[in-house]
């Protein structure tokens, strides 16, 4: 057996060497250059041995890996950074250099004349599957656990070492696009239908038929290295490719609006890739991969969604010093919309949870959402039976108090009502056991506020869900002005146990998320008033980036919660601090015309049965005298959108209610969707340069209103030529100790 530090290699009596790729202190394989080195060492052992006949390259670990590491993405950025600064005119090309050492490396096992096959045990993603496609044969377990994906177009790149070109030759054309251009995650069977994997086995099948592929005699050949090689479906230039390249780019651009040029590498690549010979297809790919490289959209996407959202996951903001959690059990109190809810994915995640409410039976109701969730997961295989019922049977519900004697943590979810929730903050800490945390789920009532109803503001904080809870990602941690390090930690444990990502913010009123949504939805409703007409409004807002139109937005939210909210800051903060235009158009919809949105059936958009989709109310046209559609710029719509939304975010920032540019990124692209290219709300400014941003403010100020005049702080920093990740550098503190 030789050992490598990332790799074992034992060569059994059949001549068959079996590569167990294994990283040390590591819960997932990824390529590091560490890694490149080795496996191309790996590739000379195995060629320069006689004794070896062809090689099973597999995983020790429960996933076999996930790709590319962040430190070789990062340093990819830092390289070409630093030759730019050296010699622009050289930077490119030793970027292409650099970008096709992983394509040169997974070549040379492709061609290395002995015969690899790829024995895919768990989840294989990216670079990983790339090098697996290298491999002249592919076997993949049929444990659920096998997820197959190449999802470097979600963080702004796209498969540079070989995949688009490999992919293309084994799966016809249509599903070979759909798969790169959306990353979606293929089971191994479906990868099978796609002419990916050749074989689906038992988990405890997997080497052994990975073997006997080389045993029946694999060639260790390519089927674009043999002579009269065709591409599935016979390539670019067949009746069927006819139908299919004229509309791609379509297709593509009514899913991307054009704002993710490593979406479009990927049609690029395969079409013109398909046309030439396999290496010199390579070197196209590699191309393409050197420009999408240097986009700010890719730099920001791989910052903010991949980055800084794995730091931010494994608690880059929790307090050091504190031992972590064992939640033993949570408390939910409210078991409505929410409160039911969060009790489901904590159970989930196997806490056991007590679901209190008014009375057994309204907490019973809201254990039966989780029943409806589990009955759901188990009808689409993600979930067994057992794992169903386990699941339910960690949840409890009670109307007692007194059953929270022994939770670690308590999740507020009751009415919003400053009353309501003094009397439940009373009654839970009257039997809270002592170095308990009490967490408010409020979405607009200010912690510290809350907290002074708490006899340990200590342990008092803010964990905001957003809905629906089981599927959004992200959770907003509020720090009231008492709140101590022990209840950051236990939330932040919290947020980790349950599997999403938190951002960590300073008390004030909407936190950060939803100040910046009402930004998008106020800019809406200006532009409803000026008479733009509704369906530019929201189809600009989708051209720019956004998943849901600020209208559409506003049915799901409920339009009499904007009422409510535009309602309490008159009353807290006076007349002038919301538009009585916006109040007006408002109280028009809710109390005139009871349209509060989808949940009534009527909003800004109509709502008829299924399987009719929704559409626009058509009176709403009426309101406002309409502008025609060629006297609008488009292009300065979009713009508004994400100036104003990331202006809001900007004064966060001057405020300190945010302090990391990270959360204000990662928390805007999971919170509401803030066009993902940009990389989140700061990136955007920074991606444009904050001189521009504010020059760009000053004019629409001078258009559209004083809500986008740019604050003191930015014109500071457009003064001094800054950017955020530069002035709040979230790394400043590691730096230091450094
Ligand atoms: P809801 O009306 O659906 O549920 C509230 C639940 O609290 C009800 O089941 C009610 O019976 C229960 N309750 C009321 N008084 C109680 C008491 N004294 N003891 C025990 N239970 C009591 O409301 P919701 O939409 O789930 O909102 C709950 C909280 O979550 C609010 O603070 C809200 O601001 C916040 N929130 C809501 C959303 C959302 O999208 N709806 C999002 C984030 C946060």
């Amino acid at each position: 057996m030789t050992t490598y530090t990332n790799f074992t290699v034992e060569t059994d009596a059949d001549g068959i060497a079996l590569v167990t790729w294994d990283m040390p202190g590591k819960s997932m394989n990824v390529f590091t250059s560490e890694v490149m080195d080795e496996l191309n060492a790996i590739i000379d052992q195995t060629v320069a041995d006689s004794a070896v006949k062809g090689v099973v390259i597999t995983s020790g670990k429960s996933s076999f890996s996930g790709g590319a590491d962040l430190s070789m993405i990062k340093a990819m950025f830092t390289f070409y950074n630093e030759e730019k600064v050296k010699d622009p005119s050289t930077a490119a090309q030793k970027l292409f250099d650099l970008v096709g050492r992983m394509t040169g490396l997974f070549r040379k096992l492709e061609t290395s004349g002995k015969p690899w096959v790829s024995a895919i045990n768990g989840t294989c993603m990216g670079g990983a599957l790339e090098m697996s496609l290298a491999c002249h044969g592919r076997v993949a377990s049929n444990a659920k656990s096998v997820k197959i994906a190449l999802p470097e177009v979600k963080v702004g790149i796209f498969p540079g070492a070989g995949g688009t070109q490999r992919v293309a030759r084994l799966a016809d054309a249509q599903s070979a696009l759909q798969m790169m251009t959306t990353g979606q995650s293929l089971t191994a069977s479906r990868a099978k239908a796609m002419n990916l994997i050749h074989q689906v086995v038992e988990p405890d099948q997997l080497i052994s038929a990975a073997k006997q592929m080389i045993k029946d005699g694999l060639k260790p050949i390519a089927p674009w290295d043999e002579k009269g090689f065709k591409a599935p479906g016979g390539g670019i230039w067949t009746p069927a490719a006819a139908q299919l390249w004229p509309a791609a780019p379509a297709i593509l651009r009514r899913e991307t609006a054009g704002n993710y040029p490593g979406a479009l590498a990927i049609l690029k690549c395969v079409y013109e890739g398909l046309q030439v010979p396999f290496d010199t297809a390579l070197k196209i790919e590699q191309r393409y991969f050197t420009q999408v490289l240097q986009t700010t959209e890719a730099f920001s996407m791989i910052r903010s969604l991949f980055i800084s959202m794995q730091e931010l996951g494994k608690g880059a903001r929790r307090p050091a010093g504190i031992a972590k959690t064992e939640l033993k059990k949570v408390g939910v109190v409210g078991a409505g919309f929410m409160g039911a809810s969060i009790a489901y994915v904590t159970a989930a995640a196997g806490i056991p949870v007590t679901l209190v409410d008014r009375d057994i039976e309204a907490a019973t109701k809201g254990k039966s959402v989780s029943e409806g969730l589990v009955k759901d997961s188990v009808g689409k295989g993600r979930l067994t039976q057992d794992e169903g019922a386990a699941l339910l049977a960690r949840i409890t519900p009670s109307a007692e108090y007194a059953d929270l004697a022994d939770v670690n943590l308590v999740i507020e979810a009751v009415f919003e009502d400053r009353d309501v929730k003094k009397a439940v903050i009373e009654a839970v800490e009257a039997v809270l056991p002592e170095g308990a945390i009490f967490a408010s789920n409020t979405s607009t009532l200010p912690i510290s506020g809350l907290a002074k109803n708490s006899k340990r503001p200590v342990d008092f904080i803010g964990v905001h869900f957003f809905s629906p809870v089981e599927k959004m990602m992200l959770t907003e941690v509020i720090l009231g002005k008492e709140t101590g390090d022990k209840a950051l930690a236990v939330a932040l444990d919290y947020v980790a146990a349950i599997r999403k990502t938190p951002i960590v913010v300073n008390d004030t009123r909407g936190f950060f998320v939803n100040r910046c949504v009402f930004r998008y939805i106020h800019e809406a409703y200006d532009m409803l008033i000026e008479g733009v007409p509704p369906a530019m409004i929201e189809n600009a807002a989708k051209m720019a980036g956004m998943p849901v139109g600020p209208l559409s937005l506003n049915d799901e939210v409920a339009i009499d919660l904007s009422q409510k909210i535009l309602k309490a800051t008159v009353a807290d903060l006076g007349e002038a601090a919301v538009d009585p235009r916006h109040l007006a158009l408002i109280n028009r919809m809710v109390d005139e015309l009871d349209r509060r949105g989808r949940k009534n059936g009527k909003g800004f958009y109509d709502y008829p049965a299924k399987p009719a989709k929704k559409s626009l109310w058509p009176e709403l046209k009426t309101f406002y005298p309409q502008k025609k559609a060629d006297e609008i710029d488009v292009e300065v719509l979009k713009q508004r959108f994400l100036v104003t939304i990331a202006l809001e975010a900007a004064r966060t920032i001057e405020e300190g209610i945010v302090t990391d540019p990270r959360e204000a990124d990662v928390g805007s692209i999971l919170g509401f969707g803030f066009a993902p290219y940009t990389g989140g709300v700061l990136s955007y400014i920074d991606g444009m340069g904050v001189q521009s941003f504010v020059a760009l403010s000053e004019k629409l100020a001078s258009l559209y209103g004083p809500h986008f005049k740019p604050t003191a702080l930015l014109k500071e920093m457009a003064a001094n030529g800054q950017t955020f990740y530069g002035r709040f550098d979230p790394y400043a503190g590691a730096k230091a100790a450094a």
